[in-house]
């Protein structure tokens, strides 16, 4: 998988995050504008994304807030895990999608 997937599936986070606080203002009564069409985006991000790790990434927002999380200083900003050296070394290629043994999130590198 390349870099792209990554982007997306980080894109795709951020909207369904926005979403889900949206829909929590409305529950209070107020209507929020915009909503549909944050919608609607995220519709047309999910396609460009390959569907074996869609569905990944939704299985994962089924029981996390956040299925995909930062790594910093080789730490899973999910559960603070120390990943191993050997994984980091890879995952900062970018090259590859990592899942945190710990947490199951999956992972992507900062630095
Ligand atoms: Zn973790």
């Amino acid at each position: 998988m390349g870099n792209k997937d990554l982007e997306l599936l980080i894109s795709l986070q951020d909207i369904d995050l926005m979403i889900e606080e949206a829909e929590e203002v409305e529950k209070l009564g107020f209507s929020i504008t915009g909503c549909s069409e944050l919608k609607i985006a995220r519709e047309e991000l999910a396609e460009k994304i390959n569907k074996p790790l869609l569905y990944r990434y939704e299985r994962l927002r089924g029981k996390l807030k956040r299925a995909i999380v930062p790594v910093k200083n080789d730490i899973c900003l999910g559960c603070f895990l120390r990943q191993p050296t050997s994984v980091c070394a890879q995952g900062r290629e970018g090259l590859d999608l990592f899942t945190c043994e710990n947490c199951g999130r999956m992972l992507y590198w900062l630095d």
